[in-house]
């Protein structure tokens, strides 16, 4: 099916901005914003709630039962688990953690991609994550992929968190996202990485504002503004 308006991917490593940015830009743009990290954030709610952790030998064929029942909704920046709004629950470091984990496994990965792939199929979406350039939508008419130094993200990430009470030092935030790095670009199944076609953006160099104008302009140059 053709989309009637662009889809526009924005991937990217954990504390480059992307929530930020691709909110904004949904916003100059007239589209709508889905966080697919926050799809994985409302797996692991599940999987938590149902004893299920990426460790255990039957995770999968469980994991597949469970996101079979589950209903996964998203509207607005907002997130709900069968009818139940998680969007303040999902942002906690343990829930990032086992997000993380989970989001290596097959079934996981694979119930994501069809729940984003009907998200974005009629277009004029504007989709962050790690893979929606190179796996989920490769066909996207526009693929941005957001990188900093592990530094810079990390000092964003805490200053995130500590924004939100959550009591934790600027090494441990340093530490946990090397690993998040470490697995989100290690894992076999769609590895972070730019797309070929992806315009790379580096945000240690460029604020928020000017990271958005830049790729509206890009999407308004090639008629595909709303
Ligand atoms: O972006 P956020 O940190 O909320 O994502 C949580 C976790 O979900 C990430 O660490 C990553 O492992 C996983 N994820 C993914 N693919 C996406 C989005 C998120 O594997 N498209």
């Amino acid at each position: 099916m053709r989309r009637e308006r662009p889809l526009i991917a924005i991937d990217g490593p954990v504390g480059a901005g992307k929530s930020t940015v691709a909110q904004r830009l949904a916003r100059v743009l007239g589209c709508e914003y889905v966080n697919t990290g926050a799809m994985y954030r409302a797996v692991a709610v599940a999987a938590r709630a149902a004893g299920i952790s990426a460790d255990d030998r039957e995770a999968e064929p469980k994991l597949d039962a469970l996101l079979k029942a589950a209903r996964i909704d998203f509207l607005d920046g907002r997130i709900s688990l069968d009818g139940r709004d998680i969007s303040a629950e999902i942002g906690s470091p343990e829930v990032g953690e086992s997000a993380s984990r989970l989001s290596t496994l097959a079934v996981v990965r694979a119930r994501m991609r069809d729940l984003q792939r009907a998200a974005g199929a009629r277009g004029g979406v504007v989709m962050e994550g790690r893979d929606i350039g190179t796996a989920v939508f490769p066909d996207a008419e526009f693929k941005f992929f957001l990188d900093a130094g592990a530094e810079v993200r990390a000092e964003r990430r805490w200053r995130e968190l500590a924004a939100r009470g959550v009591a934790i030092t600027r090494e441990q935030v340093l530490a946990q996202l090397h690993e998040r790095d470490r697995r989100d670009r290690g894992r076999e199944l769609a590895p972070l990485r730019p797309a070929p076609d992806a315009i790379v953006v580096d945000a240690s160099r460029v604020g928020v504002e000017e990271v958005v104008a830049l790729m509206a302009q890009r999407v308004r140059a090639r008629g595909g503004a709303a």
